[in-house]
Parts: structure tokens; sequence; C-alpha cells
């Protein structure tokens, strides 16, 4: 840590000295850079918000009368001589990337980000919002929340194949197909995403304020019907259902009579959650880049100090330094709340996959090291435990 760093840890959230103000802080502060609307990144009690402009809908969605102030992505403004401009993070909708520039040096805070793969392809895109633009800096404040190398995301065409099947094999069987995915991304990634001929789609109640928003802001979200709302209940019998997770197992999923269920999170690709989840499929669909994404964007940078937050932050460090770049992390708090939150009986799970990953990082190669880590699903449980 030195002096012209521009970006601290305090206990209030991330701070710039220069410019006298906190990036996703987690405590009540005078004056808040919001990167997204995820719960824990942008909490109550500020006294003012500043974020990028397509972010104002969900922002008032969720936290409704607040102080706002927004920018369009590429636009600068100067506070207390500190150049502050947002960039697209391809998370959620209005995520950004916050670059700030001061006295001749360039940092970037990432939040949240999206980006797949080792190589560019529009088509792993998030259609949902606009897509991760590389920002160069001198130093870049990196996610890491599926910083190991088990996590690679499947082509979106191939994974979306997949949903449409089971959901079109359910319909054919004449029951409903529950899928849960956190309500503010998740979801409409999934509403996206679908092939809408199959037959009805409907959602939980605290889905569609978000899809408002999003279509208000030129999304092109189906419309859905709440499923409280539907009388004749005959039509769940060939319907795609959207639900957070805290609808799954609740007594509002009686209305479904006969269903199928499954989980869509990138958490879904350790050996063992879908079984822990307790549904009868997993599909692994995240809205955070994958090992790959994240290496492909760092390297994009060009940043020779890289700065670690939530998510496996010592294999990424360890990582890292190996690679040459000046490494190290924050200490956060963010969880993943609303956003791919790891639930707590996965636990156990990713414990395990992270110390297998930190045990083969010391002697072998990245690619040597996906091998052993990943494995089918549901193998035999081994001494990495389940
Ligand atoms: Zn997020
Ligand atoms: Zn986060």
């Amino acid at each position: 840590m030195s002096d012209s760093d521009l970006v601290v840890q305090r206990k209030e959230g991330l701070y710039c000295p220069p410019g006298d103000f906190y990036i996703d802080p987690w405590r009540p502060v005078d004056r808040a850079v919001i990167t997204h609307a995820h719960g824990d990144h942008s909490r109550r009690g500020n006294s003012h918000y500043l974020a990028a402009a397509p972010a104002e809908g969900v922002l008032r969605t969720r936290l409704g009368e607040i102080d706002l102030q927004t920018l369009p992505y590429g636009e600068t403004i100067d506070h207390f001589g500190v150049r502050l401009s947002f960039h697209p993070a391809g998370h959620v909708l209005g995520s950004a990337q916050v670059r700030l520039e001061h006295g001749g040096r360039v940092w970037v805070a990432s939040g949240d980000y999206y980006v797949a793969g080792s190589s560019a392809d529009t088509r792993e895109d998030n259609p949902t919002c606009a897509p991760f633009e590389p920002v160069r800096c001198h130093c870049f404040i990196t996610e890491s929340t599926f910083g190991l190398p088990i996590y690679r995301w499947q082509p979106q065409a191939e994974l979306f194949a997949a949903i449409d099947d089971w959901w079109r094999a359910n319909a054919d069987a004449g029951r409903a197909s529950l899928l849960i995915g956190y309500a503010f991304g998740k979801a409409q990634r999934i509403l996206m995403g679908v092939d809408r001929s199959i037959g009805p789609i409907v959602v939980h109640g605290a889905v569609e304020p978000l899809n408002r928003a999003y279509r208000a802001a030129g999304i092109d979200i189906p419309e859905t019907p709440i499923a409280t709302e539907i009388k004749d209940r005959s039509i769940f019998r060939r319907a795609l259902v959207v639900a957070p997770p805290s609808a799954q197992g609740s007594t509002w999923t009686r209305r479904f009579g006969d269903y199928s269920d499954a989980f869509a999170s990138g958490w879904m690709q350790l050996r063992g959650a879908r079984r822990r989840r307790s549904v009868d499929r997993g599909f692994v669909l995240s809205d955070h880049a994958d090992w790959p994404g994240l290496q492909r964007a760092i390297a994009a940078t060009g940043a020779e100090r890289v700065i670690v937050t939530h998510g496996y932050e010592a294999v990424m460090v360890r990582w890292l330094t190996e690679q040459g770049f000046d490494a190290g992390a924050f200490a956060t708090e963010y969880g993943h709340d609303d956003d791919d939150e790891l639930p707590g009986d996965l636990g156990a799970a990713v414990a395990a996959a992270e110390h297998a990953a930190t045990r083969v990082a010391e002697s072998v190669s990245d690619a040597e090291a996906a091998r052993v880590v990943v494995r089918p699903e549901d193998a035999p449980v081994d001494d990495a435990g389940a």
C-alpha cells in the first residue's frame, strides 16, 4: 500500500483518498460510487449515489428513493481532481467498471464482471446488458468469484439447448418446469435465452419488478405473467416457471402440481452441487467471469498491479504472482448475496475444490490442475470430499 494508491481499504469499504468517495461501500457513507445494483454492492443508507446511467431503473427498483446521479458509459466527471468514468462490465443491466485517473495514474475497479472463454466471441456476451469492455490501467481491482481452474463455462448455445430440452421433455410429459435462479440478472438471462415457442413462461412475483426495469431499458425480456395471478392452472403443465431460491420447496410451488425443478448457477459446476440443492437438474449459468475469462480480462487491462477482491483470493493472488504481476487482495464484505449466492450447503464442496486446486497449483500446470479437479458432478466421493 502506498500514499499514491487511488483506492485503499477502509472499514466502510473501498475508498479513493484524493476523490474522497467510496466504491460499493458496505457501511453508510456520504458519497458512494456504485458498480451495480446487486444487494452486496449497493446498500441503503448512503447520502449520495453515483452510478452508470443504465443502472438507474434497477437501482431504484431495489433501493427506492435515493439521491442518485448517473453518468453514461464512457463519459467523465471530475471530482477533486480525480477523473471518473464508467465502462460496461457485462454482469447485469447497468453494471460498470469504475475508471479513476489522477496524477498520471489510472486505476480500474471492476465490480463484478462477466466475460467467458479464452478468446473473444460475441456469441458468449451477456445479451441482457452492454458487454464487458477492457480498460487499460496501471492497477486493476478484479473480482474473483469463480477464480479456480474448474470454472469454465460451456458455450451459451449448448447450455440453453440443454435447458430447452429439459423444458420440452417436461412439457411433453405434462409437468411444469421450475427453474430456480437469482431474481436480478440470472432470471433475465434465462428469460432471454430460452426458446419461447416451447410453452408459456411464468415468473415468481419477485422477478417481475426487475423484468419491468429491464424492459424499460429496452432489453427484450418476454412478457411474463406472475404465477399467483394465473387462474387456469392447467397452463402450468407446459410452462417454464422462473423463480428465486427462496421459492424452492415453499408452499408457493404446490400450485404447479407435478413438476421438475432445476437450479441455474455457476456453482452447479461443483461436483455434488445439484444433489446438495435437492433439485432434479443443475445448469451451469453464471453472470461472472469463468477462469479463462478472468485471465483474459486481467491481461487486456495491461495492468502491472492487480488487487483481488471477493472470491478465491488466495488461489488467484498466487497464480497472478507466478505470472509476474504485483498482486494483492482486499478483504471486502461482498458476499454473494442475491448474486450467485454461495449456498451454505455448498460450503464443503467449495472448500474441497479450493483445497484441491491450491494443492495441485503448487506442482502442476493450470491445464493439469483443471483435469485433476474437474470430474463428473456425481462421481464417487474421493479424498477431496464430495
Ligand atoms: Zn453482482
Ligand atoms: Zn459481487
